[in-house]
């Protein structure tokens, strides 16, 4: 009798079911573009829901910004591999600890959301810092007011979304900041002259 083949399933995002790994482990920005924007979705996340906290955040700084402008920008920074691999970790790490496959004690720490549990906002801190001092500052503002998608996920009762709502925090900071640079370069204020300067 052939001896019976053993599969073991895993707990899977169905957006993952049947991805099929490069050898290199390397994704085209195309390719972790849209790994990223499913994985998202998957955890009711949208790149418009992003983009709307960005556009929040920047619109009283810019007030000839258009909300089409932080779509593209949130677009174009989910091409990017570490947003990428940010994601991965992010609704592996939610993803599993909802589905109770995690190791105790770390698994109720995740359940629980452990404020005292400072991992998800490195991580997130991690992406921020790529964009300067100013995309960690304001990650740091996005995490303390939760505007829009930010609290759903952090008071969602069915989902862990520990590391996800600082990730996403994270991405709409960045996404912020790249738009206010290409402002600031396309349309330099003048500075005004400090007070006691000599005319
Ligand atoms: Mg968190």
């Amino acid at each position: 009798m052939a001896e019976e083949k053993k599969t073991t399933e895993y707990p899977t995002l169905k957006c993952l079911r049947n991805f099929k790994p490069h050898e290199s482990d390397i994704y085209t920005p195309k390719e972790m573009q849209e790994l990223n924007i499913a994985m998202l979705a998957e955890r009711g996340v949208t790149v418009e829901d992003i983009a709307k906290i960005a556009y929040d955040n920047q619109k009283k700084y810019l007030p000839d910004l258009k909300e089409k402008e932080m779509v593209d920008s949130v677009m174009e920074i989910l091409t990017k591999r570490e947003q990428f691999h940010a994601i991965l970790l992010a609704v592996n790490v939610d993803f599993l600890a909802e589905q109770g496959v995690i190791m105790e004690p770390l698994r109720s720490i995740l359940n629980h959301d452990l404020g005292l549990f400072g991992l998800d906002e490195c991580i997130a801190l991690g992406i921020s810092g790529n964009y300067g001092q100013i995309g960690e500052t304001n990650f740091g503002h996005l995490d303390v007011t939760k505007p829009g998608v930010i609290s759903r996920l952090n008071d969602d009762p069915e989902h862990d979304n520990c590391f996800l709502d600082d990730v996403v925090g994270a991405l709409a900071a960045v996404a912020a900041v790249r738009v206010a640079q290409n402002h600031a370069v396309a349309h330099p204020k003048v500075v005004r002259p400090h007070r006691g300067m000599a005319d």
